[in-house]
């Protein structure tokens, strides 16, 4: 086994000792965000989006991410490149840092910076060729109004007890309704649903996270020439599609099959979500930001 290189606060560490301390509040209280982002055939896919997304939610919470969108590229290629990774996973945490015991974020030193990278893959492979089954939980999203999604902070309990719904169910992935009953997303994915020519997956102020995949989907499908829009539905709604998929970063486009019990089309991954899958797929490995080039470290893609 290689071994596997992390960046902790300014600089590169072996994973054993990728550390950090027991007073960060990113740990204590889940005070940080955090951006999940995929590399394919050496490009990092849609990494403006990504950075634009962290720096978002970092203006929400009040925190101020120490470094600049370039000198944060600059660390994610030096992580790829450290690993010799030209597929890979990467996660990039920024927490509040060091602080004392109280909730107060503004005794804290300054942010922690963490990049990891990995090879790793959500689903089995043969997930993909069989589709997945799903069930609906108790767990409703977070409020719009309360804690927005659109911050996508270290604070992840709200999926956790999503997750360990779908465990109990015996499923791996989980369909979450937000405070009014309306279908929000997955516990780490968001929700399409195509009925004829039709493709509608939640809009955000439902619940939803505006996920980097699913804009990609929403982008690529209008290209293709489905009728594609962001539109509250319902769990009826979700039953009686012709085909549902689930999108993410690390899932990529996923066929559901099963709803709660009910057999969704035919009750294998439908023509649809196929053709989406596989133009995804064509474009990530030419698209973004291009971590081996002769000339250059970095160049926008
Ligand atoms: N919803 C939630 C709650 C998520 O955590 C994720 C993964 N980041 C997604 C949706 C999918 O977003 P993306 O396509 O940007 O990975």
């Amino acid at each position: 086994m290689l071994e596997q290189w992390v960046y902790v606060d300014g600089e590169f560490v072996l994973k054993e000792d990728a550390k950090i301390s027991v007073y960060d509040h990113g740990f204590l209280y889940g005070d940080g965000v955090f951006e999940g982002i995929r590399v394919y055939n050496g490009n990092v896919y849609r990494l403006d989006e990504h950075l634009q997304r962290l720096y978002e939610s970092a203006q929400s919470i009040m925190l101020t991410i120490p470094y600049t969108k370039e000198e944060l590229t600059q660390i994610i290629v030096e992580t790829l490149q450290k690993n010799q990774y030209r597929d890979a996973y990467i996660r990039l945490v920024i927490s509040r840092g060091r602080g004392n015991l109280g909730l107060d974020p503004f005794t804290c030193e300054k942010p922690g910076v963490i990049v990891i990278a990995e090879q790793l893959a959500l689903f089995p492979k043969k997930l993909y060729e069989t589709g997945i089954e799903i069930v609906t939980v108790a767990s409703r999203r977070n409020r719009a109004d309360v804690l927005s999604p659109k911050v996508k902070s270290l604070n992840y309990l709200n999926n956790i007890l999503v997750k360990i719904e779908a465990n109990l169910a015996g499923v791996s992935e989980a369909l979450m309704l937000n405070d009014q009953g309306y279908v929000a997303e997955g516990s780490a994915d968001n929700v399409f649903i195509v009925k004829g020519n039709s493709i509608k997956t939640p809009p955000g102020y439902l619940g939803a996270l505006e996920g980097i995949t699913r804009n990609a989907i929403v982008e690529i499908a209008a290209e293709l020439g489905y009728n594609v829009s962001e539109e509250p539905f319902t769990r009826h709604d979700v039953y009686v599609a012709d085909e549902v998929f689930l999108t993410g970063t690390a899932a990529e486009v996923i066929a559901v099959i099963k709803v709660d019990g009910r057999v969704i089309g035919e009750g294998v991954p439908g023509k649809h979500t196929n053709i989406l899958l596989e133009a995804f797929r064509k474009r990530v490995v030419e698209e973004g930001v291009k971590v081996y080039s002769k000339s250059t470290n970095v160049q926008a893609g």
